[in-house]
């Protein structure tokens, strides 16, 4: 076999594996009513996304299983399961960075066959299953530490789930071996997360005789969702449902004394059990765990067709996305508990945005639209995969942010203790996470309902697709975040008449998000072009996509022409750290300037409106992009002041946190400018040349 074809049959057999494996759970009656066509069935190959994911697989995976041997993450499994003397080591949440990176590398092996890793797994699955009690029981810190060793790991199990962590863990050990199955069709994991979720359904739930309570970190809701899908069992579904249902029912948190690291669970804001879960209409508290909830909340109503599950999580979504979400689509505005801040709280220098809340965000969004076919959800989840979430690894794969700010002085040590990227952090949730979100992306590109074809992002690849029986490979070729000339070839395998929705972004046409956060300053009249087989067609838009309906026949060809000029934005009035300032955006891809372009700094810049923003590629920079020029001013350092409230140390930090200096900032009337040669980089490249002063936002 050439190695061509070699691929084709793998790229097939994973993708007919993945449909076998969703059968055996057929039985069920709802879903989304729209289908996400799996991302065993699409294949990158373009010259964005497909290096990440790539670099994602030969060296950050790696590297992350590295950093759990060297830290004891996966000895505590082979401590707890009596194959190796020792006493746990860490944090009572750190098996789920195990847990994540093995989901991360069953998504890479499903696309890229590697029988190294893949024994690897094998390796540490043996000592996951032996850390499991005989009834099901797995939480490597109780196990291995029976004593207690600090509040939540003690003798009893389930017994402070406010803050334990059981159940967390537990929901990425589901995630992990749903990964897993699919991905080499072994029910090694797997097996160990059904024993595990059944002594879960048989201790929780509303019956008598059974145990109250809900996880203080939300995740097991949406991945008991994803093992209901797998194997059909509707207790699963009933217990993730179960679990949001029982937030805020008059719970009663243990008090820790001030002071207390666990004091910041006293306040049950924190972990959004201050109300019902249907009562809650705004985001309040730790930003991933709300992200996660919504996008349970969005399951469940999926799953039941329970409407108040999605009104629940659409009051959520606008308050977000109409209140609290950065230009770059990250969320949580504090460090202090990682939570969000209050309405319009929107701080740049010192805001949180944590890179879990940035892909919570991701999977939040994706879920909105699978259940409404509303591109504005999209739009959302794209502005967060090309910002927010892309920001947090650095482009060799090695590096990782934690919080991502749209400022940096150089100074403020914002990322657990460095002003600049990490290789590791002592809570170390976001770099797994990364790298179980980056293989997953070619997922998100199409989807389907009935006889329609969602085109929701644009990347150069690859697709087998089932559209209702009727077999169609697309394929896309484009050059975009760089370029907006997409030319999609639809290729049934007989003749057939459907429907081809291709997304029109939100940017392009005027609406950067789907709320009055954001705005472009200048009135633009962006013009989307399409051409069907070469000829100019109407725009037909529902719901923000284009619709080409039409009999198709093998090798017809469709081309988009996306409008990338360069935009001004500027943020509601109410968004004060943001007032007298403006960001610039092309495409999917927000700006910011860097001190390495800009003659060491760029906090003291000043973006007048008359200013054309032209864009330069520069293939040799930061591993290729476009950035964009333009003849500003630059201020007197001295004329820019910091003004506001400073944030208290947050309440839970570790050592290396210090406390967030005064975030906003103002220039001096009458501050004397000089000419300034501006160059902006993409946000998500940013912190590659040293510490130094970014801004996404610019003195206008
Ligand atoms: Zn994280």
């Amino acid at each position: 076999m050439t190695m061509r074809v070699m691929r084709s049959a793998i790229f097939l057999s994973a993708f007919f594996l993945c449909r076998l494996s969703l059968s055996s759970g057929a039985d069920r009656k709802r879903d989304y009513p729209i289908t996400p066509v799996p991302f065993t069935s699409v294949k990158i190959t373009d010259g964005f996304w497909a290096p990440r994911i790539e670099t994602n697989r030969r060296v950050t995976i790696p590297a992350i299983f590295r950093k759990c041997e060297e830290t004891g993450r996966i000895d505590n499994f082979a401590i707890a399961g009596g194959l190796l003397e020792g006493e746990y080591k860490g944090e009572r949440y750190n098996d789920t960075d195990v847990y994540k990176t093995i989901e991360g590398a069953s998504y890479s092996l499903m696309v890229h066959p590697d029988p190294v890793l893949e024994r690897y797994l094998d390796g540490v699955i043996v000592k996951i299953t032996a850390a499991q009690e005989p009834d099901g029981y797995l939480y490597t810190p109780r196990t291995a530490s029976p004593q207690e060793l600090q509040p939540g790991i003690g003798a009893e199990r389930w017994a402070e789930l406010a803050i334990s962590h059981e159940l967390y863990n537990a929901g990425h050990l589901y995630e992990a071996a749903t990964a897993h199955f699919l991905a080499t069709g072994k029910r090694s994991l797997l097996d160990v997360a059904l024993k595990n979720a059944d002594l879960v359904a048989r201790t929780f739930g509303a019956e008598s005789g059974k145990r109250q309570g809900f996880p203080g970190h939300q995740e097991i809701e949406l991945a008991l969702v994803k093992l209901y899908r797998l194997t059909g069992k509707t207790s699963y579904l009933d217990l993730a449902r179960y679990f949001l249902d029982q937030r805020g029912h008059g719970v009663k948190l243990v008090q820790y004394p001030p002071g207390n690291r666990f004091a910041i669970y006293n306040d049950a804001t924190q972990i959004q059990a201050h109300k019902p879960v249907l009562e809650q209409d705004e985001a309040v508290g730790h930003a991933v765990r709300l992200t996660y909830m919504a996008s349970g909340l969005a399951d469940i109503a999926a799953l039941t067709g329970d409407r108040a599950y999605f009104d629940a999580v659409r009051k959520l979504w606008e308050n977000v996305v109409g209140k609290k979400m950065y230009l770059t689509g990250g969320v949580g505005s504090r460090h202090d508990r990682e939570r969000f801040g209050e309405n319009y709280e929107l701080p740049n220098l010192t805001g949180y945005l944590e890179t879990c809340a940035s892909i919570g965000m991701a999977l939040w969004n994706h879920r909105m639209f699978l259940l409404t076919g509303e591109a504005a959800y999209l739009d959302v989840m794209e502005r967060v995969m090309y910002n927010g979430v892309l920001s947090g690894v650095s482009l060799d794969g090695t590096l990782f942010f934690y919080p991502n700010p749209l400022e940096s002085d150089g100074k403020y040590r914002f990322n657990k203790g460095r002003a600049g990227r990490a290789p590791w952090f002592g809570v170390a949730c976001c770099p797994g996470n990364v790298s179980r979100f980056l293989p997953s992306v070619p997922g998100y590109v199409y989807a389907t309902r009935d006889d329609v074809l969602f085109v929701n992002l644009f990347i150069t690849g690859a697709a087998m697709i089932d559209l209702g029986g009727k077999a169609v490979r697309v394929t896309q070729e484009t050059r975009y975040p760089w370029d907006g000339t997409v030319r999609i070839t639809v290729d049934p395998e007989n003749k057939a008449e459907f429907a081809l929705h291709v997304r029109v972004p939100g940017w392009a046409r005027n609406r950067p998000v789907p709320t009055d956060l954001y705005r472009f300053a200048e009135k633009g009249d962006p013009e989307v072009l399409i051409r069907v087989n070469g000829k100019a067609v109407g725009m037909s838009l529902e719901n923000g996509f284009a619709r080409i309906r039409r009999v198709w026949k093998k090798g017809d060809r469709v081309e988009v022409i996306f409008p990338m000029d360069a935009r001004r934005v500027v943020a509601h009035p109410s968004v004060k750290d943001d007032e007298g300032f403006v960001a610039v955006e092309r495409g999917p891809l927000v700006y910011c300037a860097e001190g390495a372009d800009n003659s060491g700094r760029a906090l003291n810049i000043v973006l007048p409106d008359s200013a054309p923003l032209r864009p330069v590629e520069k293939g040799d920079l930061l591993d290729g992009l476009v950035v964009l020029t333009a003849d500003a001013l630059a201020a007197d350092p001295a004329a820019v002041t910091r003004v506001g409230e400073t944030e208290a140390k947050d309440a839970a930090a570790d050592d290396e946190e210090e406390a967030p200096p005064a975030s906003r900032r103002r220039l001096a009337p009458g501050a004397g400018l000089t000419p300034h040669p501006l160059v902006l980089i993409p946000y998500y490249a940013w912190a590659h040349r040293g510490d130094g002063e970014m801004t996404v936002w610019l003195f206008n």
